[in-house]
């Protein structure tokens, strides 16, 4: 299929407009239209903002003007996913497309729900709507990309984080210079904060081992930009965190991950003991508490744990300009690592600190 330029364009728009819902769409994919006239001018745009509201063909129907009412038969509708074809929490999409009879619908993606699979495009087919799919597939299977692999996998997008000195170091303290209660060490400058911020609250959970939470205590928020905090993850198999620990107190929605024996704190509990596995963490993770992408933020064995067991998607990383000759050792990246082929900015610097981003090969033929 051979799109044309204004056809690349008005997807583009359509994928721009539905990444305002990044932070707010889980558990639902993120989703943005865009409705052209027959003369190609934007008549309409919509995105999806968070579950129970309205998608994003409502949106961009709602927003035509009166006056340009008149041009929907003849409008092209563009959707990154193809419309919802079953009664959810709003009547189906393709219903309200019917409805409106444009003369065209591009869409980017086929949804992977089995309760819509190819049923909102061809039911719009039989309705006589010249409806086109594939238009920038690619870009928008990376945008939905926790979604897709949730329907698959049933288990949690796993993205790792960590952030070393010049020479490959986490801390310059060594693991028994690392005492509870010592306090994090600022391997990045206050620029960098931002930054990680927007990291955090592009998943759905953060996760620190037990050790990470009783040395470093990190806040573990998203107060430098304005999003809602992701819920906490504590992995303490050996049930080492008191019931008094900060983060009991201050995390909404925390889960606790302890081994079987020991009591759990907080407002979920999650029992696992570390010889059941990681896949086995990963599903009680998505299934029992609907955690749909998490960024593992340490420490070191934590994150080791997940690398040997090969279960990540992307990787996070911040190199300080600091240098330092020992103390606590950073995890190896792997060594066959990706760029995110659709994402303009992969790496780049924020104060003197720098940041890249990896994806795990297997991503990229999803
Ligand atoms: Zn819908």
């Amino acid at each position: 299929m051979k799109w044309t330029p204004d056809d690349l364009r008005h997807m583009r728009r359509a994928i721009v407009l539905a990444e305002n819902g990044a932070r707010t769409v889980a558990p639902n994919p993120l989703v943005g239209c865009v409705i052209t006239s027959e003369a190609g001018e934007v008549i309409g745009e919509g995105w999806h903002e968070k579950p129970g509201n309205d998608h994003a063909e409502v949106k961009a129907l709602q927003s035509v003007s009166d006056s340009n009412r008149s041009m929907l038969p003849m409008s092209t509708w563009y959707v990154t996913l193809e419309p919802c074809n079953h009664m959810g929490r709003t009547p189906p999409c393709a219903a309200l497309i019917e409805s409106v009879r444009p003369r065209r619908l591009v869409i980017a993606c086929s949804d992977t729900n089995p309760n819509v699979q190819g049923g909102g495009a061809g039911r719009l087919r039989q309705a006589g709507i010249s409806v086109e799919t594939g238009c920038l597939q690619n870009e928008v299977q990376w945008q939905n990309r926790r979604f897709f692999w949730n329907a698959l996998h049933q288990r949690p997008w796993v993205v790792l984080k960590w952030a070393q000195c010049q020479n490959g170091y986490l801390d310059p303290r060594s693991s028994e210079e690392r005492t509870p209660g010592a306090g994090s060490f600022a391997l990045t400058g206050p620029e960098a904060r931002a930054i990680t911020h927007d990291w955090r609250s592009k998943e759905q959970a953060i996760a620190i081992g037990s050790n990470t939470a009783l040395v470093d205590n990190p806040r573990l928020d998203v107060r430098e930009i304005d999003a809602p905090s992701p819920r906490i993850i504590l992995l303490d198999p050996s049930g080492e965190l008191p019931a008094s620990h900060p983060l009991f107190k201050n995390a909404q929605n925390l889960i606790h991950v302890v081994g079987s024996g020991h009591a759990a704190h907080g407002d979920f509990g999650c029992t696992w003991d570390i010889h059941q596995g990681i896949d086995n963490l990963l599903t009680k993770l998505y299934g029992e508490f609907g955690v749909m992408s998490v960024l593992i933020e340490g420490g070191a064995a934590v994150l080791s744990a997940f690398l040997d067991a090969d279960r990540w998607n992307e990787i996070k990383t911040w190199t300080s300009a600091k240098q330092f000759h020992s103390g606590l050792k950073a995890p190896e990246l792997p060594q066959t690592l990706l760029a995110p082929a659709y994402e303009s900015n992969t790496e780049g610097m924020s104060g003197s600190d720098q940041w890249n981003w990896f994806i795990h090969p297997r991503v990229s033929k999803q």
